[in-house]
């Protein structure tokens, strides 16, 4: 049909690399916890961009931020300084209890910069031979898509055909403290690993395994980096989800909502004893740290501060995990719930996750499929009950009617 819809989705099929398969629905303006398509139809919103909408659509006062800041001054470059980046590591630091903050701008990016971190610390603080440091990581992960990263991915979809790698890391079973001790050796520098992991599917590992893990890697002097970029920033009813061990690990990776939704920031934050290792020149970002992004993940940061999405994320996630509990053997085969953070795996008779999240599009609700047969919930944590009630009978209509 020549609708507006078909028309552009058409143009993007023509003219862009064929890297995502995005769901049939054409966004063209938003607010908090609601998009409208071309054709005026309106969505509610409960993927958040892969959580990077935590605050919702265009939240006004990180909207002001970003706006108030353009009307100053958009970009130096880290050649000069500019008179925004000291507030916002300030603030950045003092939200993580550490010292330095590195600001990158996507997630990658802090994840690489997190395994240069942790290399340059190994052979110059811990002694590690020249070229000989090693990464622990975990099956299942997602850390993002640069050649390095994903040469560590053991997702097939996510890897294959994109070799050689970079050598220096070593996967174990996520979940399994016992694995990761047993893979340490004197050349380990690091422990990467989500406190949860999102793209798995929300996967929550056993209790004690993070306290198990920070306690492993302090007694061999080995770094625990915590990818906090999907799992952090109030999504799980805490500031970061290694606080619901009360685990502080030696690096936090950030991303996603630290840029408010509106541009990509990302940062590493850890100790000078950590972080102080990059001498200048040896890393950096032409837009890391831009005037922007300073102006916006300060606001962010102090919106955090305040607790209260924490605070929403921990009473809706108890909301949302009773409404989904009842579905389980009736459409779900599990429910994986961590504050306002859902991972439900759909009985496959009823088709897969991609056919699920296709139907709740016809119901006006946006979910993205993970997997096969996983679908996961990530509202803003601005959304309010009733309107997760709605989202909620939507999945349930759409799982009686097949
Ligand atoms: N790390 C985690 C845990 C993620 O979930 C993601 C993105 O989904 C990334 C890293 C990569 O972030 P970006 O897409 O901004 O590079």
């Amino acid at each position: 049909p020549d609708t507006p819809t078909a028309r552009l989705i058409h143009q993007e099929g023509e003219h862009l690399a064929h890297n995502y398969d995005p769901l049939p629905v054409v966004v063209s303006t938003a607010e908090d916890v609601w998009v409208t398509d071309v054709e005026g139809r309106r969505y509610l919103d409960l993927l958040s961009a892969y959580s990077a909408l935590n605050f919702g659509h265009r939240h006004p006062e990180l909207v002001k931020a970003a706006v108030d800041q353009i009307g100053r001054l958009t970009l130096t470059s880290r050649a000069f300084h500019n008179d925004r980046l000291g507030a916002f590591a300030a603030a950045l630091a003092d939200l993580c209890g550490k010292d330095l903050v590195l600001p990158m701008n996507t997630g990658a990016e802090a994840v690489e910069t997190g395994i240069k971190t942790a290399r340059a610390w190994a052979y110059r603080v811990k002694g590690v031979p020249a070229d000989r440091a090693r990464i622990i990581v975990a099956a299942g992960n997602f850390h993002g898509r640069t050649t390095t990263i994903v040469g560590f991915s053991d997702d097939p979809v996510t890897r294959d055909g994109f070799g050689p790698f970079t050598p220096g890391f070593v996967t174990v079973p996520y979940g399994d403290a016992g694995a990761i001790e047993a893979a340490i050796d004197e050349n380990t520098a690091a422990v990467l690993i989500e406190p949860i992991q999102g793209e798995a599917g929300v996967i929550i590992p056993p209790q004690g395994y993070l306290r198990a893990v920070r306690e492993l890697c302090s007694r061999n002097n080995v770094l625990l980096i915590a990818d906090e970029i999907q799992s952090g920033l109030g999504r799980v009813g805490t500031t970061f989800a290694c606080d619901r061990e009360g685990v502080v690990p030696d690096l936090y990776l950030l991303g996603k909502a630290l840029g408010g939704g509106i541009l990509p920031v990302s940062a590493v934050v850890g100790d000078r004893d950590v972080l102080g290792v990059f001498r200048p020149g040896e890393h950096g970002s032409t837009f890391g740290g831009n005037p922007v992004a300073a102006a916006v993940g300060l606001r962010v940061v102090e919106l955090l501060q305040t607790g209260e999405f924490q605070e929403r994320a921990t009473t809706l996630g108890h909301h949302l995990e009773g409404l989904l509990d009842p579905l389980l053997g009736h459409g779900l085969t599990e429910v994986r719930v961590a504050g306002l953070w859902a991972g439900l795996d759909v009985e496959p008779a009823l088709g897969t996750g991609r056919e699920v999240a296709e139907r709740l599009l016809d119901r006006g609700i946006l979910v993205k499929d993970t997997h096969a047969q996983t679908i996961r919930l990530a509202p803003p944590l601005t959304i309010q009950v009733s309107d997760l009630d709605w989202a909620v009978e939507q999945l349930k209509l759409v799982l009686q009617a097949t």
